[in-house]
């Protein structure tokens, strides 16, 4: 069967990791966390105290990154590496989510970032989500979801997978780093975030988890079908 391109981009918190996962699996294609990547280079810029108002620094410390997805040995589930080394919990955290949407803005992260997510889906079979994937990454993506929800629901949803991971942190906490996030996303210059005019747009705020998964399967196979023809 031909493969597709599965391109999800949105808001912060509206789940889309954790549905574009689900529909990977699904489908048997390759699941890729594009937000992982930003945050990874985050962590990398904050553990050498990165001056991100250098362009050189910034393009000097991002010749030395190696940002790599390994599946988990149980879960099966894909972790995050930085230089070889597993981040895949550091990389969630508030400090990392308080600066991922500046280090995100610069030209020379997106440049690098971009292309290697370009090579990754070069074969098709891929789901990946993020915030410039259907507009930048792969603007050619046979499938284009734009998410959104509630901004006190996606809050109420994160701050109880952030509890899951033994993490308590208040919801005011959580609806200030969100909309932050959102804000500097949606008005940065390079690739803001912004719904591809070809983009379904789903509404998850009253969406179970499974509804959200199988309405983007089912629009999924369809794409194949055409694309099979
Ligand atoms: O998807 P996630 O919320 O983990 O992404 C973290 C941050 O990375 C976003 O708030 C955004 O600043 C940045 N990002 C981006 N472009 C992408 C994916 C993420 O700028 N394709």
């Amino acid at each position: 069967m031909q493969k597709i391109v599965i391109a999800i981009d949105g808001y912060s918190g509206c789940g889309k990791s954790s549905t574009a996962k689900s529909v990977a699996k699904q489908l048997g294609y390759t699941y890729i966390d594009s937000g992982a990547m930003y945050r990874a280079a985050t962590l990398y810029f904050l553990n050498n105290n990165v001056d991100i108002s250098s362009p050189q620094q910034v393009r000097n410390y991002l010749d030395s990154l190696d940002i790599t997805f390994r599946p988990n040995p149980e879960s099966k589930d894909q972790e995050t590496y930085l230089n070889g080394v597993n981040v895949e919990q550091e990389i969630r955290t508030m400090k990392v989510s308080d600066y991922v949407s500046e280090v995100s803005k610069l030209k020379e992260v997106r440049n690098e970032l971009v292309s290697q997510q370009q090579k990754m889906g070069r074969e098709k079979g891929v789901v990946m989500d993020g915030r410039d994937i259907g507009t930048v990454v792969f603007p050619e993506a046979e499938l284009k979801v734009f998410m959104t929800a509630d901004l006190n629901i996606r809050a109420v949803r994160r701050q109880k997978e952030l509890q899951e991971k033994g993490s308590k942190i208040a919801l005011e906490k959580i609806i200030q780093n969100l909309s932050e996030r959102d804000k500097i996303d949606s008005g940065r210059k390079e690739s803001p975030l912004i719904k591809a005019n070809d983009a379904v747009e789903v509404d998850t705020s009253h969406l179970q988890f499974e509804e959200q998964v199988n309405l983007i399967v089912e629009l999924a196979y369809k794409k194949i079908a055409v694309n099979q023809d």
